[in-house]
């Protein structure tokens, strides 16, 4: 295959069959005409001469939107392994924070090359990033450097049991360096760098830092992203903290509506899945950590009966092991067949959580999440004629659950492309790997967690 360096007239992906996600669910295929600006200027029939473009030879490939992961901590992809076997909140006190909390400048670099080498390579395109406290810059520039849509921005945390002083700050630092990283990176990378408010959940943040968020966000339109409900033991606390079940506290606080993306909802109360759907609010299913940490099964089937927007997302790490989305969609298919019955979950509806659905969280629904004209360029080419593959059906049966990360052949973010061959040409993954294991020694060692 050539590579996708644009010219003048842009270039065109020929011979692949095309899963667009678009409003007619073309499944079909067809040739992509991708133009000067990053955007899809057209998709085609096959063979329909475009004069004066470059052809890009996708033939045997399966085409489909890149995919949006709602839900991501690159800040840990270094802690992979150093923090198993334990419940959410020993999780987060006994290791994870205090490997939070170890982090330099550097080694927040390297956590985050490592987890966008890992999404680029499996056709994750855009993501929605909560950071640590500290050090959210160095997630930005990575992701401004090796080409992924981003959105996100630092942990909040003013407040909360068990937060190590490395991490606890006050309420105006926290709101005054989430202002300061909104100031430098909204927008920039032409629009592909996106601001996100993350208070992370509501045990670690005072209702004066809540309410600021919800007040900024209302005020600028930013994302807010913070987690809710993930396991029934911080549902109790929150309750007895703020009187209130968890989702509805939030919603009390002005976190909620379409700007407000929560992680899990694995324990909403009844009242509050029709609250979240009155407000638009979206929810982010995270099945591999909802098994990992053994917080149980989101309902989606449904919040999608009530009206919900739900997304897909891996989590970190440190608590799912991978950042493979197609992994994510598998597990959310079988779950759904597990607790709803097999047919309960269609798979070309988990296929749209992966995309359209994590469109929405990020705010980015009608440029990116489906393959259509003026659409941004976020696109992935699947092999999809592999032995493990043969076979007839459903096409997203073959996406959902014989189609995997190591599949992937090329993936272009806003008409770039950023793996060809299989091999993510903006990160050396050598590199990459060497200096996250250096980085992991060095952080593990300060926050006094062995290695092994
Ligand atoms: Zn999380």
């Amino acid at each position: 295959m050539e590579s996708a360096g644009l010219k003048p007239e842009g270039v065109v992906l020929r011979g692949g069959f095309v899963v667009a996600m678009d409003a007619f669910r073309t499944a079909a295929p067809r040739d992509i005409h991708l133009g000067t600006d990053g955007r899809i200027t057209a998709v085609l029939p096959p063979r329909t001469p475009v004069p004066g473009a470059s052809d890009v030879d996708v033939v045997g490939l399966t085409v489909v939107p890149g995919l949006v992961q709602a839900h991501l901590h690159l800040c840990q992809t270094l802690f992979r392994g150093l923090g198993e076997a334990r419940p959410l909140l020993r999780w987060l006190r006994e290791r994870i924070w205090p490997l939070e909390g170890a982090h330099d400048r550097e080694s927040m670099r390297a956590s985050a090359d490592l987890g966008i080498h890992e999404l680029l390579r499996g056709g994750t395109t855009s993501v929605l990033d909560m950071g640590s406290v500290h050090h959210a810059d160095a997630l930005f520039e990575s992701a401004r450097d090796a080409g992924i849509r981003y959105v996100g921005g630092k942990a909040m945390m003013d407040a909360g049991d068990g937060v190590p002083e490395t991490l606890l700050e006050t309420t105006n630092d926290s709101i005054r360096e989430s202002d300061r990283l909104r100031d430098r990176w909204e927008g920039a990378a032409s629009g592909r760098l996106r601001h996100a408010w993350c208070p992370r959940f509501v045990l670690s943040c005072t209702t004066e830092a809540l309410r600021a968020v919800a007040d900024r966000s209302r005020a600028t339109g930013g994302v807010i992203h913070t987690h809710a409900s993930e396991q029934p033991d911080e549902a109790a606390i929150v309750r007895a903290a703020h009187g209130a079940p968890n989702i509805a506290t939030l919603a009390r606080l002005g976190i909620t509506g379409a700007r407000a993306v929560l992680a899990h909802g694995v324990w909403p109360e009844d009242d509050e899945v029709a609250l979240l759907a009155r407000d638009g609010t979206h929810i982010v299913h995270c099945p591999s950590s909802n098994l990992k940490l053994g917080s149980g099964v989101a309902p989606v089937r449904r919040y999608l009966d009530t009206g919900v927007s739900v997304a897909l997302g891996a989590d970190g790490a440190a608590c799912s092991n991978a950042l493979d989305a197609w992994g994510e969609m598998r597990l959310a298919h079988l779950l759904a067949s597990l607790v709803g019955g097999p047919g309960s979950v269609s798979a070309e509806e988990v296929f749209a959580l992966a995309t359209l659905g994590g469109a929405r969280a990020l705010g980015l629904e009608g440029h990116v999440g489906a393959i259509a004209p003026g659409m941004q360029a976020d696109l992935v080419a699947v092999a999809s004629d592999g032995a493990h593959q043969s076979g007839g059906g459903d096409p997203y049966v073959r996406l959902v659950h014989a189609t995997t990360a190591r599949d992937v052949r090329s993936v272009w973010v806003g008409g770039r492309q950023v793996v060809a061959d299989g091999m993510v040409v903006t990160l050396d993954e050598d590199t990459v790997t060497h200096e996250a294991d250096a980085a992991r020694a060095r952080v593990a060692a300060r926050a006094g967690v062995p290695l092994a």
